[in-house]
């Protein structure tokens, strides 16, 4: 910093938003319970008071153990699951895609779903997030399954999740802005939500079609 000025750019180190869950950490999905940053319990409403988060993250923890201890003895048990194939050829060459597809994912991100948005660069990432998601889950359906592979699909499903969210999300306020709705909405806040349909039961092709992308 005595030679050139100290380079300053747009950070977020945190989530806002996450996994839904009711005050006990519970999920839409039976059984699946989620506490601290990956839940949105509602307690930080359109934006995330500092230093709340640890705090949070303690309590929802401990009432989901609280609330998942006492169920434990009614759990279904375990469904029954085919065995472990692996007798596809690894293909190393692949993988060159996908670290390509990583790299992509993370450059759509970072151009086209900041903080300043628009509807324009956000179809624009829907696009081309729907076509990385549909190659990476053609091909974790016919290879050997690996940390780096379960790592890219996640990432990418998150991409997509942000991307729908904040398309369906026709107002700005607290932590998202969009240049195309750049008002405050309705005079009662609400959280824009996905639900487990939504998520899991549209592949990216049919949302787009409904989104008109
Ligand atoms: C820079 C920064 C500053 C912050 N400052 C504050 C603050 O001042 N006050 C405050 O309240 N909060 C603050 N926070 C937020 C707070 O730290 C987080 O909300 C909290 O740590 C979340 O806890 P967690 O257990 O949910 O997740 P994490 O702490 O992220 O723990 C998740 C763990 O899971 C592990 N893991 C991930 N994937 C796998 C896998 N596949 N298998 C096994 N393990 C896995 C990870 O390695 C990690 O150890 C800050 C966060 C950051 C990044």
């Amino acid at each position: 910093m005595t030679r050139q000025p100290i380079p300053v750019v747009p950070a977020a180190h945190y989530m806002c938003g996450g996994v839904s869950t009711d005050l006990w950490g519970r999920t839409e999905i039976e059984g699946l319970f989620a506490s601290g940053e990956v839940a949105h319990t509602g307690l930080h409403g359109a934006n995330r008071l500092a230093s709340n988060s640890l705090l949070e993250a303690l309590v929802f923890s401990d009432r989901v153990h609280q609330h998942a201890s006492r169920r434990l003895n009614v759990a279904a048990g375990y469904p029954d699951v085919p065995d472990w194939r692996e007798d596809d050829v690894f293909n190393t060459e692949e993988w060159v895609l996908l670290a390509h597809d990583r790299v992509e994912v993370q450059r759509l991100m970072w151009d086209y779903v900041g903080i300043v948005r628009s509807d324009f660069r956000l179809k624009r990432a829907a696009r081309r997030i729907g076509v990385i998601a549909r190659e990476v889950e053609e091909f974790y359906k016919r290879t050997r399954v690996t940390e780096g592979l379960l790592e890219l699909r996640n990432i990418t499903t998150v991409a997509a999740l942000a991307v729908r969210c904040a398309l369906k999300r026709r107002e700005s306020r607290g932590l998202h802005y969009n240049v195309d709705c750049p008002e405050d909405g309705s005079a009662v806040p609400e959280d824009t939500v996905l639900s487990v349909r939504e998520t899991w039961q549209s592949s990216e092709v049919d949302w787009q079609a409904a989104m008109n992308i």
